[in-house]
């Protein structure tokens, strides 16, 4: 059932010019199980041509009419939720489960958007002289270029195209060259839908030849990349030489904090799920465990416990709750991380290795006793990988989840609600979830601090980076 991926320019979708291609591999088998098509110069020089075009004709539909076609196209993707999660786990490695999950979750952005796009109010401010008026309007940044990765390909892309669509905006995207499928089809629901040739176009190739050709092309004049900090930071430079707006999502290394008057059964549940959830490639998920010394023992042996129950294999089977790792550099990764840590005295409770001989398995990991120059102590390990520490007081727990230069997202338990108060206002992060998992809603802000980046891709704050303002005073002729 999985299909050749193709470019989709100019409301074609079709190879690329000279034909080139690539291969897609299925993370759980190692097959090839697909080609993608590579887009070349020419082929990016036609979706800039298109993506003008396309801004040119989106911009002048109202909000009113774009809401309209964009709830269409959350009609298709729910439509489509079971053909296109499929194609999701067979190039991703997900479990079938969490790939419907992320499509429902992701038609509900569209739709979400769609009606913010009609709130994208001005203002009139009042002037010094009778007669004038003075209007702040907003309007659409231009055409934009985003970047996505390959852990959610639909749910990453689907927030960029669509607080860019909801504010008149034409998007050129580069997607994920490991898992094209999904993130294709979610631009043909776009298509589909009945948005114009040239607002939503999607290509694929070599990501730094995309990033260098389009980032300083006078056509686009805004940028979205989400992935790695250090990726982000030469984009970001690139960016800032050709003065084109950016937003960053960028990587994290998130702190949990479990207190002793935590709901310990409910911590471990809430902790173990966003840890392992997409076998832990999540830019949001807890990777420091910092647990208050008297329930560490009893924390660790419950999450222990938690990992040990966690059915590995291929996501398409009934059952499973963990698939493989996307790539075989998550493989490589991990096994270098926890080399390094146990080499330098950390101690492995459960997991460490490879599963099997054949995909991209690899264990749910615990360490503890985690010396503070280990490489998975600074870097964000994106995998399977939990690192768990005792704490004894709040002002050690705050310091060492301020530490990193990273600042993403953060969890917290504790039952104690001037605690809950004081967490909220001392950890450095962009999210902070405390007694429950509530990050990432459509309606809710969703953005780092620090080296997580800048920007924020939900909520109403998720539509301004697409919008700027201009300001028009005029008083009768
Ligand atoms: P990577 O840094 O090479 O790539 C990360 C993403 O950036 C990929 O989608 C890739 O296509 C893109 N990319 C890389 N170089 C680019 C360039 N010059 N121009 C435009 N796009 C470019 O690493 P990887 O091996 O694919 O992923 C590993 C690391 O990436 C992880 O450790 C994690 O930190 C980060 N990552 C973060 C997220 C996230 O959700 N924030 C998602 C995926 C990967």
């Amino acid at each position: 059932m999985y299909q050749d991926v193709l470019l989709h320019v100019g409301g074609q979708w079709r190879a690329a010019h000279g034909g080139r291609t690539m291969d897609v591999v299925n993370p759980a088998t190692e097959e090839v199980i697909g080609k993608l098509a590579h887009a070349s110069t020419a082929d990016l020089d036609e979706a800039v041509g298109w993506a003008a075009k396309g801004f040119n004709t989106w911009r002048k539909i109202s909000a009113f009419e774009r809401g309209k076609l964009m709830r269409k196209a959350a009609e298709l993707l729910r439509a489509r939720l079971d053909t296109i999660a499929t194609l999701m786990t067979m190039e991703q490695g997900k479990p079938l489960a969490e790939a419907k999950v992320e499509l429902a979750a992701s038609a509900d952005v569209i739709d979400w958007f769609a009606e913010e796009g009609r709130r994208a109010y001005g203002r009139l401010i009042p002037a010094r002289q009778p007669g004038v008026y003075q209007i702040s309007l907003r309007e659409p940044v231009g055409v934009v270029a985003g970047f996505t990765p390959w852990n959610f390909p639909v749910s990453q892309a689907v927030r960029k195209i669509s607080a860019a669509l909801a504010a008149g905006c034409s998007f050129i995207l580069k997607g994920p060259e490991e898992t094209p499928a999904s993130c294709a089809e979610l631009v043909r629901c776009y298509a589909d839908a009945g948005i114009p040739a040239g607002v939503v176009q999607i290509v694929f190739g070599v990501p730094a030849e995309i990033s260098e050709y389009l980032i300083p092309h006078p056509v686009v004049r805004k940028v979205s990349f989400t992935g790695s900090t250090a990726v982000g930071k030469h984009l970001a430079g690139l960016a800032g030489q050709h003065m084109k707006r950016v937003t960053m999502e960028l990587g994290g290394h998130a702190p949990a904090l479990v207190f002793d008057d935590a709901d310990l059964d409910l911590a471990v549940k809430h902790l173990a799920a966003a840890k392992f959830r997409n076998a832990g490639q999540v830019c949001i998920a807890p990777t420091r465990f910092l647990v208050q010394e008297g329930v560490y023992g009893p924390f660790l042996a419950k999450f222990v416990a938690k990992c040990e129950a966690i059915k590995l294999g291929n996501g398409l089977e009934a059952g499973i709750t963990m698939g493989p790792l996307a790539n075989d550099r998550r493989v490589a990764a991990m096994e270098g991380f926890i080399a390094d840590a146990v080499g330098r005295g950390a101690k492995l409770h459960t997991g460490g290795k490879r599963a099997g001989n054949k995909g991209y398995f690899f264990e749910p990991t615990v360490l503890t006793d985690i010396p503070p120059d280990a490489r998975v102590m600074h870097e964000e390990p994106f995998g399977p990988l939990a690192l768990v520490m005792p704490f004894q007081s709040y002002e050690q727990a705050i310091a060492e989840a301020n530490r990193l230069e990273y600042g993403l997202a953060a969890y917290a338990f504790s039952r104690d609600a001037a605690r809950v108060a004081a967490l909220a206002a001392d950890i450095e992060a962009g999210m902070v979830t405390i007694n429950h998992l509530g990050l990432a809603l459509p309606e809710t802000p969703f953005g780092g601090v620090k080296d997580s980046g800048y920007g924020s891709e939900g909520g109403a704050e998720g539509l301004e980076p697409y919008l700027l303002t201009k300001f028009v005073s005029q008083t009768g002729a």
